[in-house]
């Protein structure tokens, strides 16, 4: 790492989790690990999901799928999102389970050599997504996914008010999904409905698997059973004192009232730290600190409450301020939170209590460029 902003994302809280969250659902584990694992990295979190007995991964596309390929996992892989049919032998050549998300879908992928390709059947009940809505469509494409020597091993659904108070919505949904199930009378060896908050609060008794990705994090409104993983840090790498009138930063945003101390970190919107923080607090040596100021691409300022070493580390969101609480204040959700941050940021793993491994993806993905050439 030759640059001091990091994220700590902890393993071994995340294979207690994936226990914890097993423990309660008592069914078949798919371990949700899209989008790099929601930022964190696909290959360490997969690998840690396995260990603690996830039975089957799940990403949103193909590219997310032969990346977990490459990366050496063998085992059961469900892309839940939509895959081109002219793809589909690559999914048949790799093992890949995806989503038949629609008729048209089914209709073109039915058209080429489809056979033996593995397919999780999309129920609609109510996002208005991806998936069927009406049952004797349903039924059709079922039909001739299997006349067509398809394998259609799942089928599922997605709630999308699972984290309210309020569960009719879940209910109802649920409700459509199980009619859906029920109508096409097949034994599915999959049949999943339960995302993360679902799983905690919703025991059903027709769904065999449940589909987990934040909880994977410990970020749930259900439980204080789940354990926090992701933490980001950043470091001062310089402090001055400056004067009243004097301005911060571009644009001048930020005007001392009396003498300030403004400690200088290397982190900006390029990391995913975006403009919106000005005015948020951070924590450095014991004490909350004001980002002042506009964010710049690289760097940005925070005004101390007492003056601290070069070096001294910046908590932007870990034991002291909550990702929960960061997105709250940024009027978003803890997800966009970690999936902002940004492939230049450093991530350390720590698995049996101690940093396993410490990965610039980046800075690996150039070394294999390495005899590229750009310019004489
Ligand atoms: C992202 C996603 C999940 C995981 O949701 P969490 O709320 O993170 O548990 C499950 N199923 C589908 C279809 C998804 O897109």
């Amino acid at each position: 790492m030759y640059r001091n902003t990091w994220v700590e994302v902890n393993l071994d809280s995340i294979y207690d989790n994936v226990k914890t969250t097993k423990d309660i659902c008592k069914k078949k584990y798919i371990a949700v690990v899209k989008a790099n694992a929601y930022g964190n990295g696909d290959y360490e979190v997969a690998r840690t999901c396995i260990e603690a007995g996830a039975d089957m991964l799940a990403v949103s596309s193909l590219d997310e799928a032969m990346i977990l390929r490459n990366e050496g996992y063998h085992g059961k892989l469900l892309i839940l999102g939509a895959t081109n049919p002219e793809d589909i032998p690559v999914l048949i050549d790799n093992h890949i389970s995806t989503a038949a998300i629609s008729f048209e879908w089914v209709n073109k992928v039915t058209q080429s050599n489809c056979k033996g390709l593995m397919i999780h059947l999309a129920v609609d009940t109510g996002m208005n997504r991806l998936g069927f809505k009406d049952l004797a469509t349903l039924k059709e494409a079922f039909d001739r996914l299997l006349a067509a020597g398809c394998i259609p091993e799942g089928i599922f659904t997605h709630f999308y008010c699972s984290s309210e108070i309020d569960h009719d919505i879940t209910n109802k949904q649920f409700q459509l999904f199980k009619e859906a199930v029920q109508s096409l009378d097949y034994p599915f060896e999959w049949i999943h409905c339960d995302n993360s908050d679902a799983t905690i609060f919703f025991q059903d008794e027709l769904s065999n698997a449940c589909r987990v990705g934040i909880s994977l994090y410990g970020l749930s409104p259900y439980t204080n059973a789940l354990k926090s993983v992701v933490s980001l840090y950043t470091q001062i790498f310089m402090t001055k004192t400056i004067h009243k009138g004097e301005t911060v930063g571009y644009g001048a945003l930020h005007t001392a009232e009396e003498d300030e101390i403004i400690g200088t970190c290397p982190i900006g919107y390029a990391d995913g730290f975006i403009r919106k923080n000005t005015g948020r607090k951070v924590y450095v040596d014991g004490e909350y600190a004001e980002v002042v100021g506009n964010v710049c691409m690289d760097q940005t300022m925070i005004r101390l409450p007492h003056d601290v070493k070069v070096g001294t580390t910046v908590e932007i969101f870990g034991d002291h301020i909550s990702i929960e609480k960061m997105a709250q204040e940024l009027d978003t959700i803890s997800y966009e939170i970690m999936c902002l941050i940004s492939e230049r940021v450093t991530r350390k793993y720590i698995r049996h209590n101690k940093v396993m491994k410490e990965c610039n993806q980046r800075l690996i993905n150039s070394n294999i460029q390495k005899n590229n050439i750009i310019s004489h």
